[in-house]
């Protein structure tokens, strides 16, 4: 039986396998998950500009698993049973001593008509097929909007949709076709990105207007049709239609018997532990962690939970009390295709550099550095 067997091969996941062996953690150790490859999503916001294709974004990982000695099985985690220490997969059931879940999180859809929109945050093939419609558009409306999950308002994703609808709009600029499309913002708040603080929203919220992006605001939503996002305020006509639904757990996870958040992510603990289970942590997307209101669903974040998850796991295996707990800590820098704002958050302040080019630039050096050490 491996003793340590983590699910998927992301952020969470790959920053655990790196943690566990600068520890010092020589035993075998089991990954699971759909593809042996890191997919690196926060760069999918310069496929439309053709700054990344997908062989970009896309890092195998069988160096790294070498380097880690990390013995890699290729399965889809179907169910959990934890009390028999059991990880049932289409590919067989993998008994494990300690768990870390790592499997991210799904997006919630269903709302009607939602066929007629481009999901960021799915796969590449989804941007590449929205940027061979905008390329094919020779003018028209462009709509971008994102939800919440309704049980679980932390459980959403706003940054890569600001994200997606500056760089469109310098992109229109730099190709001198801006003036034949109208940009629309639509969102059930009124005050969008909120997690990213006060004055963040209102940063974001006077970049639009200086950028003639047309806002939609406050209003429920209805769904979508062909051509058409329907909300309670009204429709608005749309030729391409940029929509990040809310976010919610695992779909195994429903049938775990782990604890879930009323989002349907499983509950983790001040310490990443699963509660109430005992060699069982969770990082990343697929958890809700107790903290402050405004605890992002990031990579970043990913990063710092599964640290303190896999410190906290070696303490449990030494039969130690668990002590490590995950700085409550945003970083965002919200990009343009040539500047970036930055946003910074946690427990104590928030603070926001406007935009410029070298935060763009901060951020493509990030990518190459955070890339690299997959390589
Ligand atoms: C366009 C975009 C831009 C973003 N920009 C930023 C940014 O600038 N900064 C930032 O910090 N974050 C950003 N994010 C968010 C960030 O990408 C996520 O928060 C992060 O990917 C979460 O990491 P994770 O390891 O928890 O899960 P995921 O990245 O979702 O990975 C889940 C892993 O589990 C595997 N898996 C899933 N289901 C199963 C299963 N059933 N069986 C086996 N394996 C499975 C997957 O293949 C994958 O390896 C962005 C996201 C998007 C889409």
């Amino acid at each position: 039986m491996p003793p340590i067997v983590i699910l998927g091969s992301s952020f969470a996941a790959l920053t655990a396998v790196k943690k566990l062996r600068k520890s010092g953690y020589t035993d075998p150790l089991l990954l699971i998950a759909s593809r042996p490859v890191l997919f690196y999503y926060p760069s999918l916001i310069w496929v439309p500009a053709g700054k990344r294709t997908e062989q970009n974004l896309t890092i195998p990982l069988e160096n790294f698993f070498n380097r880690y000695k990390v013995t890699y099985q290729q399965a889809t985690v179907t169910g959990l049973d934890p009390l028999a220490r059991l990880v049932k997969t289409d590919n067989g059931e993998v008994t494990f001593d300690s768990l870390l879940i790592a499997s991210g999180g799904r997006f919630i859809k269903k709302l009607p008509g939602i066929e007629h929109t481009y999901l960021p945050c799915s796969s590449y093939s989804d941007i590449q097929t929205y940027t061979d419609r905008l390329n094919d558009l020779s003018g028209g409306t462009l709509a971008f909007g994102f939800t919440t999950n309704p049980n679980e308002p932390a459980a959403v994703r706003g940054g890569p949709v600001f994200e997606f609808l500056f760089g469109i709009d310098t992109l229109l600029r730099q190709q001198g076709r801006r003036n034949r499309f109208r940009l629309v913002f639509f969102n059930p708040s009124t005050s969008p990105g909120q997690r990213l603080g006060e004055q963040a929203v209102t940063a974001l919220l006077a970049q639009m207007a200086r950028c003639g992006v047309e806002t939609h605001l406050g209003h429920k939503m209805k769904g979508f049709a062909a051509g058409k996002v329907l909300t309670e305020g009204g429709e608005i006509e749309s030729d391409l239609t940029m929509f990040m639904p809310g976010m919610t757990g695992p779909a195994w996870a429903d049938v775990s018997g782990l604890p879930l958040s009323p989002g349907g992510f499983i509950q983790a603990n001040e310490y990443c532990q699963v509660d109430g289970f005992n060699q069982i942590y969770v990082a990343g997307d697929a958890g809700t962690f107790p903290g402050p209101d405004w605890l992002p669903k990031q990579a970043h974040i990913a990063d710092l939970q599964a640290s303190a998850a896999v410190k906290n796991l070696l303490c449990e295996r030494q039969k130690k009390p668990l002590k490590h707990r995950f700085k409550h800590e945003l970083v965002c820098i919200v990009d343009s295709l040539n500047k970036g704002m930055l946003v910074y958050r946690d427990d104590k302040r928030v603070r926001l550099l406007p935009p410029s080019h070298m935060l763009h630039w901060a951020k493509v050096a990030f990518e190459y550095w955070y890339i690299r050490s997959y390589r």
